[in-house]
């Protein structure tokens, strides 16, 4: 470990040199949102942080678009900030959200909790965190080289290839240890791939994304309630919306690609209109600029990435997207990122320091975990744009409310397990919800609880069946 060096942010700018001086502790690819919390945790325990990463700095040049406006901030995410003390510091900037609202054709609404009182996510500026995250980096030590994209690894060697925006030329940079936190397309990986008994596997959804908005109103007040996350759900396709400080929306309308209706379908202005009128008429007439938004934006693909192992030898690891990109439908891809700094440091505390123990330990135990909130992810589109329009699915979530009223210990729904619970890992929640869906089958056809919603049979019910569940798994 090496704290105190200086320097390659006086990086060599002519073309092809090899830094000769101290190199830092660990070298990262990419200042996206991972890669900046792992540079904080680890300057916190004195390593010397270097972080190459290809964009410009948006706290100079403006946040850059990405992936999302916003995002979803949990349990899982913020336990992990906490640990560096900078939880109140995000959390102070972001809008709680406590349940989901359903909006129907007719513009009718249904509400649904989150969880239980007090538990609530939290819709943060995507620019707005990374670039909290860099300076706290930054204000730890780490040195973060912006515009410098690595374009080859040679892990032999142990240097990288980064090509340089503004001059632009291209430089080696050699490194002792290698954390590729660059994201759901990573170089590191690309490079990992190429090694013996590597697993891969991307897939794509048919469904794209584009993001559109929601001003304030008139009166600068929020156009829609600012407390909950919007959801149009729509059978094959949604919309949903959240919050942000300015009082506006980020709407972000899920779509297929191909077919009728998709996003290869609905091009021409006046469509894109009437197809506004007809699915999302409430949401339409809040969004004046709606055609020019949907014209304007880019429309962005989905990918789900698998791969193992995480590391190569002891010097070189994946994690966040890079290790596992997922689909956004849980809000998790972000909050699972942010779990794996936590997890990575739980096990330098156990290990050491011993990298030969920690990287293949840190894959070993992640990667079930990741897979299984893979899974998740993509099963919750289902629910999100279908189910949550359906009576019986909203009554057998608020019967599982009630479990929970009822034995708080015993009995906690898939989506707080996933969302508000770090202490269980995704694998088990994963697991834990197939044993309560199968026992939810069986109550729900004890009664009609649509009916009898509340009454002592229900109850009854309940005490029965929790006689034979056992939550362990
Ligand atoms: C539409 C959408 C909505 C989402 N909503 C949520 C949500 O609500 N909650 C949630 O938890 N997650 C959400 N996610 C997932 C979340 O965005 C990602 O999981 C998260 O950004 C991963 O962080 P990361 O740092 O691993 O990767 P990234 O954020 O992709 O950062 C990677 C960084 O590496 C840099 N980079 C890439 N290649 C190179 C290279 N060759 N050289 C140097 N630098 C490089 C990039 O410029 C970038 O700064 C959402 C994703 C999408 C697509």
């Amino acid at each position: 470990m090496n704290p105190n060096i200086q320097a390659s942010d006086s990086a060599p700018k002519e073309k092809n040199t090899q830094s000769t001086q101290q190199l830092p502790d660990f070298t990262l690819i990419g200042a996206g949102l991972v890669g900046s919390l792992l540079a904080v945790y680890l300057r916190k325990r004195g390593f010397a942080v270097d972080v190459h990463e290809r964009r410009p700095d948006p706290r100079v040049v403006g946040a850059y678009a990405g992936r999302s406006i916003n995002l979803a901030l949990s349990a899982r995410g913020i336990e992990a900030l906490k640990k560096v003390g900078i939880d109140r510091e995000v959390l102070g900037t972001g809008m709680p959200m406590k349940g989901r609202i359903m909006h129907s054709t007719s513009g009718a609404t249904t509400e649904q909790a989150y969880g239980k009182e007090g538990e609530q996510i939290y819709s943060v500026s995507r620019g707005g965190l990374n670039q909290t995250l860099m300076s706290l980096a930054e204000r730890e030590g780490a040195r973060l080289h912006f515009e410098e994209k690595c374009i080859q690894v040679d892990p032999i060697q142990k240097q990288i290839v980064l090509e340089q925006a503004q001059a632009p030329t291209i430089r080696k940079q050699a490194y002792q240890r290698l954390i590729g936190t660059d994201g759901a397309y990573s170089a590191l990986r690309d490079y990992m791939m190429r090694s013996d008994r590597f697993d891969y596997s991307q897939d794509y959804l048919p469904h794209g994304y584009k993001e559109l908005s929601i001003p304030p109103t008139a009166d600068g007040s929020f156009a829609l309630s600012p407390d909950s996350l919007h959801i149009w759900p729509r059978g094959t396709y949604m919309m949903i919306a959240l919050p942000n400080p300015d009082r506006t929306f980020t709407c972000t309308l899920f779509f297929p690609f191909e077919g009728n209706p998709s996003f290869n379908s609905l091009k021409d202005p006046n469509d894109i209109f009437g197809f506004f009128q007809q699915q999302f008429p409430d949401a339409l007439a809040l969004m004046p600029d709606l055609v020019d938004e949907y014209l304007r934006n880019p429309t962005s693909s989905l990918v789900t990435v698998r791969c193992a192992p995480w590391n190569l030898d002891s010097d070189h690891l994946l994690m966040g997207d890079a290790a596992h990109a997922i689909v956004p439908f849980y809000g998790q891809g972000m909050n699972c990122g942010f779990e794996d700094v936590r997890v990575f440091d739980e096990l330098i505390d156990e290990h050491h320091e011993r990298w030969d123990f920690i990287f293949p330990a840190f894959s070993a135990h992640r990667k079930a975990n990741a897979d299984a909130i893979a899974d998740l992810a993509k099963a919750n589109f289902i629910e999100m744009r279908d189910k949550v329009a359906d009576p019986d699915f909203l009554l057998r979530k608020r019967i599982e409310a009630r479990i929970n009223q009822m034995y708080p210990n015993r009995w906690t729904p898939l989506y707080s397990m996933v969302t508000f619970r770090p202490d269980i890992p995704y694998h088990t929640a994963l697991n834990r919800g197939k044993v309560q869906d199968t026992w939810m089958d069986q109550l729900m056809k004890e009664g009609d609880w649509h009916q009898n919603f509340g009454t002592k049979a229900m109850d009854d019910a309940i005490a029965r069946g929790m006689e034979t569940y056992t939550e362990s798994l």
